[in-house]
């Protein structure tokens, strides 16, 4: 075990020089987490194939599942990829620094330990000033994946990382709540037509009303084989799930609280801990359980901003059996449900 250092910077008005001491340890080799515009990353060297394998062993991620490299400024662009193809042009412009990855081919730089043997490389320049800056400061592509324990729900928070990863990494930058709440979006841009690999901020209307119609890849909706190539996180590993089996109960709002009551009651009859997600508009309708509110339906951007840390208070205090309600699957709503079917491997009541 080291000790992790945890630093507090204030992402509005950051101190100067306050990242001197997290640039070089990225430099040489170590492992920094710090705040994103989506999630909280952990960082190494993306060039140093040796650095990246730290990333892996932190979070007991499998070595077939690729980083994301963040950039603190455009340029940094241009020497990690082969080409930026006509398409990724147009979304640079139009969302860059944002909560949006491109996929492109790699250059020769990129070690094959970051892309998961893959020819290609994922590529994203966070919005989020402490990100930029880090980044920056380092001089070098920054690989972020979440900073969490791999399966687990990604970390909103500095105290989540501080949880998963304490004792395995050199520093923890916290820099308050992640703004989102959930991953970037990732688009392969890298063929002709672009193809959606995970939803997020930037939603499947707002990429097609820049470069028109995309492919969207089949793992973003339905539950992926065993065998598949992983191209996104979440396709081939399960992902973002509490120790809880969690079931997701679709159906009209007076069915879904009947029918989550009587799931609660009987299998609390059966000795079990039982766990509720509701929203502002459904919390007072539950008779028993732990009930969290995980947003307001009127206010989508709330469920996501929320989303991972309510799945990691039910393990904190415990729950065996999770019952969520399901959302909307339009715009931001598709990545929400993304998240939530994948953390509930697609298990469902239907009333
Ligand atoms: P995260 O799971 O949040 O750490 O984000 C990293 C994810 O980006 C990986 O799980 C990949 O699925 C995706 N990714 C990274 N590199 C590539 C690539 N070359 N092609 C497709 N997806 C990629
Ligand atoms: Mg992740």
């Amino acid at each position: 075990m080291m000790e992790t250092k945890i630093i507090k910077v204030d992402r509005d008005n950051p101190e100067a020089g306050i990242f001197e001491e997290a640039a070089k340890i990225l430099r040489e080799g170590g492992l920094v987490a710090f705040p994103t515009e989506t999630v909280y990353g952990l960082g190494a060297n993306g060039l140093d194939a040796a650095a990246c394998k730290k990333i892996y062993e932190a979070k007991g991620r499998p070595s077939d599942n690729p980083l994301i490299l963040t950039i603190g400024d455009i340029s940094g662009l241009y020497p990690i990829v082969k080409c930026v193809t006509e398409n990724a042009k147009k979304i640079i412009d139009a969302f860059w620094p944002g909560p949006i990855t491109l996929v492109l081919p790699k250059a020769d730089c990129v070690p094959l330990e970051v892309t998961g043997g893959l020819d290609t490389v994922a590529v994203r320049f966070p919005s989020n000033i402490i990100a930029r800056e880090l980044i920056k400061e380092a001089g070098i592509p920054v690989a972020a994946p979440s900073a969490n324990s791999s399966g687990k729900p990604s970390p909103t928070r500095a105290s989540h990382v501080e949880f998963d990863l304490s004792g395995k990494i050199d520093m923890i930058i916290d820099g308050g709540p992640a703004d989102w709440g959930l991953e970037s979006t990732i688009l392969d841009v890298s063929g002709d037509k672009p193809v959606l690999l995970r939803p997020g901020a930037v939603t499947k209307e707002m990429i097609e009303e820049v470069v028109g119609e995309i492919d969207v890849d089949p793992a973003v909706y339905s539950k992926p084989s065993a065998d598949i190539v992983p191209k996104a996180p979440g396709m081939k590993y399960k992902h973002y799930s509490p120790a809880a089996k969690v079931i997701l109960v679709s159906g009209s709002r007076e069915n879904v609280i009947k029918t989550i009551n009587e799931k609660t009651a009987e299998d609390e009859a059966k000795g079990l801990k039982v766990g509720i997600m509701a929203t502002t508009q459904t919390k007072d309708s539950y008779v028993s359980g732990s009930v969290l509110v995980v947003g307001d339906r009127e206010k989508p951007e709330t469920i996501g901003a929320n989303l991972f840390k309510i799945l990691r208070k039910f393990d904190f205090i415990g729950t065996d059996v999770v019952y969520s309600e399901v959302f909307d699957e339009d715009g931001e709503g598709a990545a929400i449900m993304n998240r939530l079917n994948k953390a509930a491997g697609f298990n469902y009541i239907r009333c």
